[in-house]
């Protein structure tokens, strides 16, 4: 029975793919007192965010900010820029894309969901070719939205989306070019302007290390454009009074303060170590978890090494064993949550985050609880993983002090 005034000693170990670590610099900024929306404080603050959060996102377009988890974002991205009945080609890479699909048909769109077959597109990311392919038969351009997740944080594989961007050009397509990077942003490199995308949707609580509760568009100004015509209800989601009051740091409704201020702490804490130091910690853990995967003798969810995911791994467990079983054994023994195995993927894997605030230790320990759950679960493996993960962490330091 789990008592819920029970308080474990030590740090609790949150390697799920998002909600990731929250650092104490950003619990402390976020700690604050509460503050007039509609005072001059806040414009400031609005401001602040509005302008260094375009930095994140490589864009010089503005960025809307909503007080809603990711998937509100995902639903504002939608009926900003489509009318009932548009077609819209999605691509089948996990769990995430499959419910945004779902969102997408239950607008009143029409998506058309790409895919390798059976459980195959789980395992590798979009195909840009058949995106191309498709794009092409579509000459009288019904098809009006491409939609792909960056990041697909149910398996850790990540999509190409300059190649995505390349297909649609490729075939002369006037479609919108929509993408997810909901677990991807100051994780992963993201280029919302060099990539020509017309609205990325992104959240808080995966790589911007804040808690749940805020997710973001980043539009383009054909999506701004798409939206004067749109005919999908929206009010709360709608970008143009919000970018009308976004230019003096305001917003229609009270956001989310807490948050801001929180936000802020984050955006400083990211640009002053340099976006591509960021990006390049993440590879870095990446590859020491999969060389741990590997000394296991066990596989990575991810079958195409070249989008091998610097935000989560997937570890397949062998045939016969309950991968949830082991992460609730691992959970109760080792004070480590680890990502369960979503739709297809239920039971046949886990997932381990290595995102936002983790170090080589943390990750040592993580793997150490996988390690020992793992054997304690009867999976016979062919090494140590947390061994491989330490040498390969020693042999390649990221940063010489
Ligand atoms: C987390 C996540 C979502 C859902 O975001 P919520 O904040 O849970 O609404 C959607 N897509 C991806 C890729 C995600 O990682």
């Amino acid at each position: 029975m789990l008592k819920l005034d029970f308080h474990p000693s030590g740090r609790h170990f949150l390697q799920i793919p998002g909600p990731s670590p929250v650092p104490d610099r950003i619990l402390r900024a976020m700690s604050l007192p509460t503050i007039d929306h509609r005072g001059p404080e806040f414009g400031a603050l609005g401001r602040e965010v509005l302008d260094k959060i375009r930095t994140v996102f490589k864009t010089q377009q503005p960025v809307v900010i909503y007080p809603a988890s990711g998937t509100g974002a995902w639903e504002a991205a939608l009926v900003n820029t489509l009318s009932a009945g548009d077609r819209v080609l999605m691509f089948e890479t996990g769990h995430f894309a499959s419910l945004w699909e779902k969102m997408a048909r239950r607008l009143g769109l029409e998506p058309e969901f790409l895919g390798l077959p059976g459980y195959e597109g789980w395992r590798r990311g979009v195909q840009a070719e058949m995106i191309e392919r498709r794009l092409k038969e579509d000459s009288s351009h019904t098809i009006k939205a491409v939609c792909v997740v960056h990041n697909e944080t149910s398996t850790g594989v990540t999509s190409d989306i300059a190649a995505v961007r390349r297909a649609i050009d490729a075939a002369r397509h006037p479609a919108l070019l929509l993408v997810d990077t909901i677990s991807g942003l100051a994780c992963a490199d993201y280029q919302h302007d060099a990539w020509g995308v017309d609205v990325t949707i992104s959240g808080s609580q995966k790589g911007l290390m804040l808690p749940p509760g805020i997710s973001f568009n980043a539009v383009s100004e054909k999506a701004i454009e798409a939206s004067r015509s749109a005919r999908l209800p929206k009010s709360f989601w709608a970008w143009d009074e919000i970018l009308e009051l976004n230019r003096s740091g305001y917003w229609p409704y009270t956001p989310n303060t807490n948050l801001l201020y929180g936000l802020n702490e984050a955006l400083d804490m990211l640009l002053g170590e340099g976006l591509d130091h960021v990006f390049a910690r993440h590879q870095r853990w990446a590859a020491g978890v999969r060389t741990a995967v590997e000394s296991w003798g066990l596989e990575v969810q991810c079958q195409d090494p070249s989008v091998y995911s610097p935000v989560l791994t997937g570890v397949v467990m062998p045939e016969g064993v309950d991968a949830d079983e082991v992460r609730s054994l691992i959970y109760r023994r080792f004070d480590l949550s680890l990502g369960t195995g979503l739709g297809k993927a239920k039971g046949k894997m886990f997932r381990i985050g290595h995102l936002g605030d983790c170090n080589d230790l943390t990750l040592i320990a993580t793997l150490g609880g996988c390690e020992a759950g793992l054997k304690m679960s009867g999976v016979s493996l062919a090494g140590s993983g947390v061994l491989a993960a330490l040498e390969y962490f020693a042999a390649n330091p990221l940063d010489e002090r």
